[in-house]
């Protein structure tokens, strides 16, 4: 039998791509493509995981409901890392309702990538910077692998990995 296909979803802001945060811990979004830096290791490590998984971007960026941020300026940000990062794909969620299925914590983006792309959950991962990465990779039954950046915030469900910068995570994807 063919076997399923396994997938890495990958937060965006804080975990591909350095995030700003206010002086409280708490971290933001860039807005704007000339504003962000993708890092060489970050480049190097998708690169190795390239041949074994489907990499995918999953996002959730409230700023445009918000008003805060245009669409296109997001969707400008995803292109450049979808191209740089070799990912195979992009889920954005745009909403600020927390009851929207799709945003995370909520885990409607990557039941819609189990369903589209066959993925076998249980030997893929979510990588993430927030509890709601965490969260929503729990409850899709992905491996989940924290990145610790020392926000001000707590977890809600225990990580299965975490580490402290993005090339540690080469240590827990088997
Ligand atoms: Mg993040």
């Amino acid at each position: 039998m063919l076997a399923r296909k396994k997938c890495i979803f990958f937060d965006r802001d804080g975990t591909l791509i350095d995030a700003p945060y206010n002086n409280l811990r708490k971290p933001k979004s860039y807005n704007n493509l000339n504003q962000i830096h993708v890092r060489s290791d970050v480049v190097d490590v998708c690169k190795k995981l390239k041949k074994e998984y489907l990499l995918m971007l999953f996002t959730n960026q409230p700023d445009v409901q918000r008003k805060k941020n245009s669409k296109i300026n997001v969707q400008n940000i995803n292109l450049y890392l979808k191209k740089k990062l070799f990912l195979d794909y992009i889920l954005v969620n745009y909403s600020d309702n927390e009851k929207n299925y799709f945003r995370k914590p909520n885990p409607g983006m990557l039941f819609f990538a189990k369903k589209k792309f066959g993925l076998e959950m249980k030997k893929s991962y979510v990588v993430g910077d927030r509890w709601r990465d965490i969260d929503a990779g729990f409850t899709a039954n992905c491996k989940t692998i924290f990145i610790d950046k020392n926000y001000n915030e707590k977890l809600n469900h225990k990580p299965d990995f975490k580490v402290k910068n993005f090339k540690q995570i080469l240590k827990y994807i088997k």
